[in-house]
């Protein structure tokens, strides 16, 4: 990973922006800037500097993994070492009357911006910066992008697995603990989140998360799950159908898919993430089922399973290669049904490609 070009291009963004420094404390960022993947971490970013706040438990780890950063190690914790070290070390900023310093509003707490205003001096500004790292991570590199698709291979294997247990009369947290041991055992890090396997009434849920409930004789079941492998997310949705679909289930499993598929093949470089979302409306609209489509149409995964840009009405980010999204319209009908497809999907050139390589058939069990 080319840590040092990512510090770089985020120190030529302060400045236009009117920004001293930078203080990142939302983790993802941290290791998106530096590569450190422990739980406590602060990154201060100036024009010229970049330095590593961590505590004592990180040590060998911090030395082992973070580039392109000074490494402060600290028995306060990460934010307040930061605080500290900009209080002593004002000269090495600079000679300066006033102090801009960007926090990252979406992730620290009302809490630590306080603790933060009373320990520093009075020449320096706390001021909230824009989403500058979250938006450098819309777009992945070609190693980001290929550790995807590692992560994505090693998701959809668990969907084989999945179709090995769904059966009548299994509770759908049994699907969910043989799927995540099949994770582990693979060698995911960890679940990217908590397992949807929603059947029965229940899948009209659009995250029913697996219950205790057992699989009914009959009805969708929609699984939704991922793996985060070598730090990256994979995120894909499958709905199966226990017993004999009726025609009235075919159809609307027909209906979700054709928008699914419109949608993907709506994506290219210069479309609106808007538009994309509109698209997958649109087919639904036709059979009568867009108000039973009620969240958005996907989103960017990363280092983190729900990142920008968003694909939804209203969002006007364009899409630009090297972006990874998920495509996953859905039709959830209360108290009779859900169907939800979802495919993650990278921006090339030219359109995309789809990285989920499973069937879409309608699978009978
Ligand atoms: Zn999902
Ligand atoms: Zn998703």
């Amino acid at each position: 990973m080319d840590y040092p070009g990512r510090q770089q291009r985020l120190q030529e963004s302060l400045s236009p922006r009117h920004l001293d420094l930078l203080l990142i404390t939302h983790l993802p960022n941290v290791r998106y800037l530096c590569g450190f993947s422990g739980s406590a971490a602060a990154l201060l970013v100036s024009q010229s500097k970049c330095l590593f706040f961590t505590d004592g438990r990180y040590t060998v780890q911090a030395h082992e993994e973070v580039q392109g950063a000074r490494i402060v190690i600290s028995c306060k914790t990460p934010l307040m070492a930061a605080a500290e070290w900009l209080t002593g070390n004002r000269k090495a900023l600079g000679r300066k009357a006033r102090y801009t310093i960007g926090i990252e509003a979406e992730h620290l707490t009302v809490a630590y911006r306080s603790r933060l205003a009373e320990i520093l001096p009075s020449n320096f500004r706390l001021r909230e910066a824009p989403t500058l790292v979250e938006r450098a991570r819309m777009v992945k590199g070609a190693d980001e992008i290929e550790l995807t698709r590692s992560a994505v291979i090693l998701g959809a294997s668990l969907f084989e697995r999945a179709l090995e247990v769904i059966r009548p009369g299994v509770r759908e947290s049994e699907v969910a603990a043989e799927l995540e041991y099949a994770a582990r055992k693979a060698g995911a890090a960890e679940m990217s989140f908590q397992t949807i396997i929603a059947s029965g009434e229940r899948s009209a849920l659009p995250h029913g998360r697996a219950s205790e409930a057992a699989i009914p004789a009959r009805g969708f079941v929609v699984c939704d799950f991922g793996v985060i492998l070598s730090a990256y997310c994979s995120d894909m949705t499958r709905t199966v159908h226990v017993g004999r679909p009726t025609n009235e289930a075919r159809l609307m499993y027909q209906a979700v898919r054709d928008a699914q598929q419109a949608a993907v093949e709506a994506v290219k470089p210069g479309i609106s993430a808007s538009e994309v979302d509109r698209t997958a409306r649109k087919l639904l609209r036709k059979q009568g089922l867009a108000k039973y489509f009620t969240h958005s149409t996907g989103h960017g995964v990363g280092l983190e399973i729900h990142e920008a840009p968003r694909l939804a009405a209203g969002e006007s980010e364009r899409l630009r290669p090297g972006m990874i999204i998920t495509i996953e319209p859905g039709v959830y009908i209360p108290k009779k049904w859900g169907i939800r497809i979802e495919d993650m999907v990278v921006v090339t050139e030219t359109g995309c490609e789809v990285l989920t390589p499973s069937s879409k058939e309608l699978i009978a069990l």
